[in-house]
């Protein structure tokens, strides 16, 4: 893999907290990787550092085969774009995506081609002369998204930018800024604390906690594959257990770990189907304590030997939801069980 951006072990402290402590990554030209984690873990301080908006304490950033950890803001190359659009609200839509070019010195007719390019892009070309305060939420982040991208930054960082949109309009917009990454072959850091945003949009996911990387991996890998507690937890729904949990439940464990994971959706309830038992299945009696019904998906709540564990079974219409109280068998395969290692391990 050729490295476009590097970050070497960067080191922040806030007073006596280690706000990053020691952060490497390695980005690739063109690739879109998000740092996701849970809020106050450092996402938006390690964006500012790379931008030049906050002094590290420590480390190196290598863009392009240069250091740039010594330049100003404005001398990086780096496009932002945060939760809150930040757009001047004096200043009308093209002007606003002008403004980067404009400060440097761009005539007007070249200013007018590119902005026009990138009104076509965000879909706002019939906007171009309406104010800040006259578009929703989603139309001033496209024009944000577009005025960072004004000046051909080498890299784009963009912090939580659907985080204050309506949950429809943060799909699509999600959607959006994919293609525009990918038409443009845009290096691109994603922050964000939600996983779902995480996993549609990555071409790699960075699990942060505490100042620090404590995963990465494609979005497939990161979600089957959860290393510590933490992860699983993060990722998804997944039933964390202790091992004397994991025996009771599966009758023995062949390998020891810090503790199991169980993905909420690798546990089969047999209840009103026929089907055969997979070979090496055990069988478990439980109790449905609680559903919810997710759409496509069907939430169990159930307890096996004195053992919570979240069920999700698909809502196929297969079988009637089974009802709060219910006696449920559950088919269960050790080769379910996922092996976590203890957090810094
Ligand atoms: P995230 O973006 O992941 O929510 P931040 O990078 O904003 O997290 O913050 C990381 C930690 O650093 C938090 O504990 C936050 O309170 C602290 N922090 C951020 N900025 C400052 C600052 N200017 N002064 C002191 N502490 C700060
Ligand atoms: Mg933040």
């Amino acid at each position: 893999m050729s490295v476009y951006l590097e970050l070497q072990h960067i080191r922040k402290r806030f007073g006596a907290a280690n706000v990053l402590d020691d952060v490497n990554l390695q980005i690739r030209e063109g690739e879109l990787v998000t740092l996701l984690g849970p809020s106050g873990c450092g996402k938006s301080t390690l964006l500012r550092c790379i931008a030049g908006l906050a002094d590290m304490d420590g480390g190196s950033i290598l863009l392009d085969g240069k250091d740039i950890a010594a330049l100003p803001p404005r001398n990086r190359e780096i496009g932002m774009v945060f939760q809150s659009y930040a757009l001047f609200p004096n200043l009308t839509v093209r002007e606003n995506i002008e403004y980067g070019l404009k400060m440097r010195g761009i005539d007007k007719t070249a200013r007018r081609r590119r902005s026009e390019e990138l009104l076509a892009v965000v879909e706002l070309t019939e906007k171009r002369d309406a104010y800040p305060q006259q578009l929703s939420g989603g139309q001033q982040q496209r024009v944000a998204l577009a005025r960072s991208l004004a000046v051909r930054p080498k890299v784009l960082l963009l912090d939580e930018p659907l985080s204050a949109l309506d949950a429809q309009i943060r799909k699509n917009l999600r959607a959006e800024i994919r293609a525009i990454q990918r038409q443009f072959n845009m290096t691109t850091i994603f922050v964000t604390h939600d996983q779902e945003e995480a996993l549609t949009l990555s071409d790699r996911v960075c699990l942060m906690n505490k100042g620090r990387i404590v995963q990465e991996g494609s979005p497939e890998a990161i979600y089957t594959r959860p290393r510590t507690e933490f992860v699983a937890r993060f990722m998804g729904s997944y039933n964390v257990l202790s091992r004397q949990d994991a025996l009771r439940l599966f009758g023995r464990v062949e390998r020891a770990a810090e503790s199991y994971a169980v993905r909420p959706e690798s546990v089969v309830l047999l209840n009103g189907r026929n089907e055969p038992l997979e070979p090496g299945r055990r069988v478990a009696e439980g109790i449905i304590r609680s559903m919810s019904i997710l759409g496509n998906v069907i939430r169990y709540d159930v307890e096996a030997a004195d053992v919570r564990l979240t069920i999700d079974a698909l809502n196929d219409g297969r079988s009637l939801p089974l009802a709060e109280g219910s006696p449920v068998l559950l088919a269960l395969d050790e080769a379910q069980l996922l092996h976590l290692d203890r957090e810094g391990a």
